[in-house]
């Protein structure tokens, strides 16, 4: 049973939660720890978990959504299968879904880790909504009609930022590399 309790993230959580609501460790614990289990995994929680999953790799994020609504699909997978999802897991998906549209974001976000280390949900949004922000605005700025507007769009239109790979600012101007 330890091996089967070890191999499973969920399942782990279960018991560590167990052990923290029992004052009297040990005794009674392995009681709590089988009754939870059987109230757990009941074989219907075999399709939750399925569900669960399908649903994870179906989060997408479209080109101009923003990247808050990943951190948001995951939770709302979450609460409808009733399930959890580790923090490490929900960073995976959350780049995973963000890669196509933010490939250079995510390759700086990368290279400022310390070795081994992977970025957090905190660390990624933080740097994907920063990115999409300046998207947003440049997208904005062309879309206004007003001449100034229109020839300070085309006087940047040819710069692209050798930081984060969007058009309309150089390096130094960078809103990313600035906070980086
Ligand atoms: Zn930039």
């Amino acid at each position: 049973m330890v091996q089967t309790t070890m191999s499973d993230p969920l399942i782990m959580q279960l018991v560590l939660s167990a052990v923290e609501e029992d004052h009297k460790f040990p005794s009674g614990l392995m009681y709590q720890i089988w009754k939870r289990l059987l109230e757990k995994f009941e074989p219907g929680d075999l399709f939750a978990e399925q569900t669960l999953e399908a649903r994870l790799q179906a989060i997408t994020l479209d080109k101009d959504e923003d990247p808050g609504n990943l951190k948001l699909k995951i939770e709302n997978a979450m609460r409808i299968c009733n399930c959890k999802v580790f923090d490490t897991r929900k960073a995976a998906l959350i780049q995973k879904a963000a890669s196509p549209h933010y490939p250079e974001t995510i390759a700086n976000l990368l290279t400022r880790m310390d070795p081994g280390k992977s970025p957090t949900v905190g660390e990624l949004l933080r740097d994907l909504k920063l990115t999409w922000q300046v998207r947003m605005q440049q997208k904005e700025s062309l879309d206004e009609e007003s001449p100034t507007e229109t020839a300070l769009a085309s006087a940047n239109g040819g710069v692209e930022c050798d930081y984060c790979g969007e058009p309309g600012h150089k390096k130094y101007e960078c809103p990313i590399y600035k906070r980086a």
